[in-house]
């Protein structure tokens, strides 16, 4: 059997591995298991492809230049996934789906220099004749568009994920027609570049999609940003799957597709999850307005001691913790986890309230509670709980802001309104563990916080639970 059948056996075989790794990460009892899948496709393309490579009797210093790349690359990876913590998971995510899109545009532009910009007249000619020539540079085009909008777009997103730009929305005046615009302006120029395949073209095209990728993601802003990681994640799909077909690899065209349809089927879910318009955000927020500025005046807010909530706690009959970001950066899990250990043994019926985009990544709050053994069967969904605050005596919000945020639901003109949100404030009394009255990821003040049932909690999350458990 040549190396070329047993190479396209390879890639079959890796593609089914790729295909059970996503069906293994659906599910956290899987999940282990899923990523063992992966990483075993990714080992046979890679195998594959190098085989692949040296029967087609590449040149030594190509070889030498893929070792290089793949130690450098592996270095990097092992790295960054072990320093990475798990509030920094979105960006790191977003940071690698910019080198997806980077790599899509290099590959298309790759392609025009060796074919449109540098083939023999007669390569030109011969391909022209077979008709090919044509679908060849709509695949330049295509590649280097999707590739490009991938890799501004996720810069933009690793920015605001990592707090290095301001996760506002950035409102442009008519930025839908800007948006629209530059469709229109790729449709053109693809009709243009297949009939005379001009450099100009290539170089406007790109310049173009880097603007649309910048402004797609910039225009999004508050808690729209998961659905944005997602769908960045479907872009790369693309990307990489129209690289595939520049490259003539299937394995790239069917994993690129698998990432596509699955990024745009979690972006889907997230959208329904939140209340959001699919195509409002893949369209960088069409037909959102901007909110009005900050400068309403919400009344006083009231401060409470550590000591005053753990009498509050041992009065209570029925508590929910609804745990947020700030718990996780304070890493206060294992302390929440002691207090409602004690909590229950005192007779306290205690329950979790879990966001599904609490934090900084879908199911972030379930991972910690189930790492400090917090039970399963207590930690409940937001649907499944939303009902119940208002039968319940204390409602303990544990580093959440935008989570449990009512102008979601009061103030049509809020960034987040329309999102489900945790409705705590039904309850008793609200006690909310933050370091001081700033707003949340979102960038919009919490009215939550001047309730006339509302107390703040000042301080590190960790420290303060500490002081209530041992206050108990
Ligand atoms: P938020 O990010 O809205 O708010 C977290 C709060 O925690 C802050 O107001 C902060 O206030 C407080 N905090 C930070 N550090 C500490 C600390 N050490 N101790 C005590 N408090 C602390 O949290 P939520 O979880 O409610 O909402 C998540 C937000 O993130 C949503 O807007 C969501 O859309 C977005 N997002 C979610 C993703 C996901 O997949 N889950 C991905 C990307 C974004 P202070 O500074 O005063 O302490």
């Amino acid at each position: 059997m040549s190396i070329e059948s047993l190479a396209q056996a390879a890639f079959l075989v890796a593609a089914l591995l790729f295909i059970l790794a996503l069906a293994g990460l659906s599910k956290h009892e899987t999940a282990k298991a899923g990523n063992t899948y992966g990483i075993a496709g990714m080992a046979v393309a890679l195998v594959a492809t190098i085989a692949l490579a040296i029967d087609r009797n590449i040149e030594s210093l190509g070889l030498i230049l893929i070792g290089v790349a793949m130690v450098l690359g592996a270095a990097i990876g092992l790295w960054r996934a072990r320093v990475v913590e798990m509030t920094g998971m979105p960006e790191l995510i977003a940071i690698l789906h910019s080198f997806v899109g980077l790599a899509a545009v290099l590959v298309g532009w790759n392609g025009y220099l060796l074919v449109e910009g540098g083939g023999s007249p007669e390569e030109i000619a011969l391909l022209t004749a077979e008709g090919t020539l044509g679908i060849h540079s709509v695949e330049v085009f295509v590649g280097v568009f999707i590739g490009a909008v991938t890799f501004t777009g996720s810069i933009v997103a690793y920015g605001k994920l990592s707090g290095r730009l301001k996760s506002n929305p950035l409102v442009l005046p008519g930025k839908n027609a800007l948006n629209i615009g530059a469709l229109v302006v790729f449709a053109v120029l693809t009709v243009w570049f297949v009939i005379d395949p001009a450099l100009w073209l290539l170089i406007v095209v790109t310049i173009v999609a880097l603007a649309l990728g910048w402004h797609l993601v910039a225009s999004i802003g508050g808690g729209d940003m998961p659905v944005v990681v997602s769908m960045l994640n479907s872009y790369s799909g693309w990307a990489a799957a129209a690289a595939g077909f520049l490259l003539g690899n299937d394995l790239l065209i069917v994993t690129g597709a698998l990432v596509g349809s699955s990024g745009a089927y979690l972006s889907y879910i997230m959208c329904k999850a939140m209340n959001r318009s699919f195509i409002s955000v893949i369209a960088g927020g069409f037909g959102i307005e901007a909110g009005p500025g900050e400068d309403k005046d919400y009344g006083d807010h009231r401060e409470v001691s550590a000591i005053e909530t753990a009498e509050l706690l041992r009065n209570a009959q029925s508590v929910i913790i609804t745990p947020g970001y700030g718990m996780a950066v304070a890493q206060a899990q294992y302390g929440v986890a002691e207090l409602t250990r004690k909590l229950r043994e005192n007779g306290t019926t205690v329950r979790f309230g879990i966001h599904p985009v609490a934090g900084r990544l879908p199911g972030h709050m379930n991972v910690l509670l189930a790492e400090a053994k917090v039970p399963y069967d207590i930690v409940l969904e937001m649907d499944e709980i939303n009902d119940d605050f208002a039968d319940t005596d204390v409602v303990l919000v544990i580093g959440a802001n935008d989570t449990v945020n009512p102008a979601a639901e009061t103030d049509p003109g809020s960034p987040i309104a329309g999102m489900p949100v945790l409705r705590v404030w039904n309850a008793n009394d609200v006690i909310v563990f933050k370091r001081s009255m700033a707003s949340g990821y979102a960038g919009v003040q919490n009215p939550l916080f001047f309730n006339e049932n509302s107390a703040m909690l000042f301080g590190d999350a960790k420290d303060r639970v500490d002081d209530i458990v041992r206050a108990l």
